[in-house]
């Protein structure tokens, strides 16, 4: 079996290249295998020289005419190579005297460079290079494959390691964890196959399709992944579900309460939702349910609704919003809900210290405390409920598959597990969601609450700020607030901060006549409340921020939001900042600020923006114009990183995967273990499978 042999166990391989090879990845032979190329050269063709261009990739044969050691500003070796069509110059700066023997005239060698211009017509510098009397190398015979580099192993280097494992490999190792039917079914080729023909294209292979990772032995390997990702979540499903919840009585009397002293009613999708969750919650296994809608749906008023059958039953409710922000806009709100129903709510956070968490803690684990919000601090250690029935995690795709997935570990007491509800507002395709969320049933509020009228986008240059400032003026004279966002100027620690305090500044010396607010991420917890209740309580009027307010924010009061250069900002970002205004009953407008030039790209990205409020179409528009990158990384979606798959170039697989799942765990159950330990790292191993 090479499946667990460490690369050491490779001829050549010490611990110094082990290490840099661990930068790819790969610690195994096997992770050699299934580190796949970029990309591929053509070396089997030889290009004539008189043909051969600046700039252009190519092979070449040719005799050495001369070979000369010159000092150029610094000692290099240069040879002159022809092939009756035209002239070549090879140079190097580092060679032995070896390789200046092997060069001499006459001898013919086959050489695999760039082509550049050199002071006497063109030139490859430090290219690949063998005598052709010696044997045919790899190179001439296939496709040659480019892998991913990392420092301090060359390419060179890397195909040499990756033909090593392939040489290793045997019929049934690596073993095939995908019956033979299934393959068929699929058109796709046995792992062996596909394994050598990524790595060892024939010298006639598609290349554009390979190029497009689109060749059925590229999918075959994605398939694989995506299968054993897709497994991965449904054995943790499982695991989960075996064990015993909280059946909650289907008691009515408190959400009743709850319903009768809001000013409005339930839309159809909340009431759908909710009687969806509250059948889970009656059930002796946990729940593991996943509520999806657009921003400003109403989520978590569903969420406070199904706490009632928690509290009702003398259990605790915990709900995790990823910014102190949020956690303090719930707690407000939660007060506001419960305050009238006899019943606390507390807050814990990641900024309180000393006597005030102890306090907290202890209340929490006497259960005095029947409902807990807070950040991920909730879930750090020492946080001990008495007896916690519900989790309720808010946007979590902020949070990351980790942070979701050991929460449910944290969370488990007395052999009990708490019913999950997990919320999120970003919204994807229905066959990329069952891969994201294997783990959960997922409900969709897909209704807006009545009476809201849709954000007007607009577009406008960064030149045209005093209309803006213009516009900010009248709206908050007619009573009405607005936010200001900057975003991340760059990278840097402390620069989008300073940025937002400038814009602060400049904004109240244009605006005397407004009370102007600032809330950044790296402000006191403290000073950021009393600045959100200001501007909540209508105290501030114009709220200059940073992307902190992207999520959850609720002030239905603010009609305008102004985001400055927006052309950065990806599409579900820029989606959720706008959601946070157009939630009450007067009209509302984004202004989107961009820096000129535009590509072509961010206007067209920008242009999706203006067309509609859709957070669906706004998803899917953003899928088919940049790919799943910033869309369906692990920080939007809480999706685990893939190594071989796509979501978006391979979506298409995704109803096959999802039928394999299930004959794989029900007819080869013994196999579906080793395929997740293949292709899911062991921090992502959620199912945790022995
Ligand atoms: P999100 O789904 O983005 O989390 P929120 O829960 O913040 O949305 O709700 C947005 C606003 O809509 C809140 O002010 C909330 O009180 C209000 N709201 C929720 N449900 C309804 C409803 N059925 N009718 C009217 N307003 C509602
Ligand atoms: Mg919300």
């Amino acid at each position: 079996m090479i499946e667990p042999r460490p690369v050491t166990a490779l001829r050549g391989v010490g611990s110094t290249l082990a290490e840099r090879l661990r930068a790819l990845g790969v610690d195994t032979i096997q992770d050699l295998l299934f580190l796949l190329p970029l990309r591929y050269e053509d070396r089997t063709r030889t290009v004539p020289l008189g043909e051969l261009y600046a700039g252009q990739r190519a092979a070449i044969e040719g005799d050495v005419q001369l070979t000369e050691v010159v000092f150029r500003g610094r000692r290099q070796m240069l040879s002159r190579i022809s092939d009756g069509s035209g002239f070549l110059t090879l140079r190097f700066f580092h060679f032995t005297t070896q390789q200046q023997t092997g060069l001499a005239r006459g001898v013919r060698i086959r050489c695999y460079g760039e082509a550049r211009r050199g002071p006497s017509g063109l030139e490859f510098v430090h290219p690949e290079y063998r005598r052709v009397d010696a044997a045919p190398t790899e190179a001439d015979l296939h496709l040659t494959p480019v892998y991913p580099s990392t420092e301090g192993v060359t390419q060179g280097r890397l195909r040499l390691l990756v033909g090593m494992a392939l040489d290793q490999t045997t019929a049934d190792d690596p073993q095939d964890w995908l019956p033979a039917s299934l393959l068929a079914d699929a058109g796709l080729p046995s792992l062996r196959d596909a394994l050598h023909y990524v790595h060892r294209p024939p010298a006639d292979a598609p290349v554009d399709l390979l190029l497009d990772r689109r060749h059925p032995s590229q999918r075959r390997l994605a398939f694989e992944e995506l299968l054993a990702h897709q497994l991965s979540l449904k054995l943790l499903r499982r695991r989960i579900q075996s064990e015993p919840g909280w059946p909650l009585e289907p008691d009515d009397t408190l959400k009743s309460r709850l319903l009768a002293a809001l000013p409005f009613q339930l839309t159809a999708a909340q009431r759908r939702a909710l009687a969806e969750i509250e059948r889970d919650l009656e059930l002796p296994k946990p729940m593991l349910r996943l509520v999806q809608g657009d921003v400003g749906c109403g989520k978590t008023l569903v969420a406070a609704l199904a706490a009632t059958r928690a509290l009702l039953a003398g259990r605790q409710v915990a709900l995790m919003a990823p910014t102190e922000l949020l956690a303090d806009q719930h707690a407000q709100n939660f007060e506001r809900w419960f305050k009238p129903l006899d019943t606390a709510v507390a807050l814990l956070t990641g900024r309180q210290t000393g006597k005030v968490r102890a306090a907290a803690l202890a209340g929490i684990r006497a259960g005095h405390a029947p409902i807990v919000i807070g950040t991920h601090a909730l879930f750090q250690e020492g946080v001990e409920f008495a007896s916690l029935a519900l989790v309720i995690v808010d946007e979590q795709h902020r949070f990351g598959v980790h942070q979701r997935l050991s929460l449910r570990e944290k969370a488990a007491r007395d052999g009990h597990r708490p019913h999950q509800l997990i919320m999120t507002a970003t919204p994807i395709p229905r066959t990329l969601a069952m891969t994201a969320y294997a783990d959960l049933d997922v409900s969709i509020i897909d209704e807006l609450p009545p009476g809201r009228t849709p954000v007007k986008t607009v577009v406008l240059a960064q030149q045209r700020r005093d209309e803006v400032v213009l516009r900010i003026r009248n709206a908050c004279v007619a009573g009405r607030q607005a936010y200001w966002v900057c975003p991340l100027i760059d990278e840097s620690a402390d620069m989008p901060y300073q940025a937002a305090e400038e814009t602060a500044a400049a904004l109240a010396a244009a605006l005397p006549e407004l009370a102007v607010g600032l809330v950044h991420g790296r402000m006191p917890g403290a000073a950021k409340e009393r600045t959100m209740r200001m501007f909540k309580d209508g105290r501030i009027q114009l709220l200059v921020a940073t992307t902190v307010i992207e999520v959850g924010v609720d002030v239905p009061n603010a009609t305008l939001m102004v985001i400055e250069n927006a052309e950065r900002m990806g599409l579900a970002q820029l989606h959720q900042l706008r959601g946070r205004v157009g939630r009450g009953q007067h009209d509302s407008s984004c202004m989107l600020l961009y820096r000129a030039p535009l590509s072509s790209l961010a206007r067209e990205r920008l242009a999706v923006m203006r067309a509609t409020n859709d957070g669906f179409e706004v998803a899917r528009r953003d899928l088919e114009l940049r790919g799943p990158g910033e869309l369906l990384g692990t920080r939007q979606t809480g999706l685990a990183q893939m190594r071989v798959a796509d979501l978006l170039r391979d979506a298409d697989l995704l109803p096959r995967v999802h039928i394999a799942a299930e004959t794989l765990l029900r007819e080869l159950p013994a196999n579906v273990a080793p395929l997740v330990r293949r292709w899911v790292g062991q921090a992502e191993q959620y199912g945790r499978v022995a």
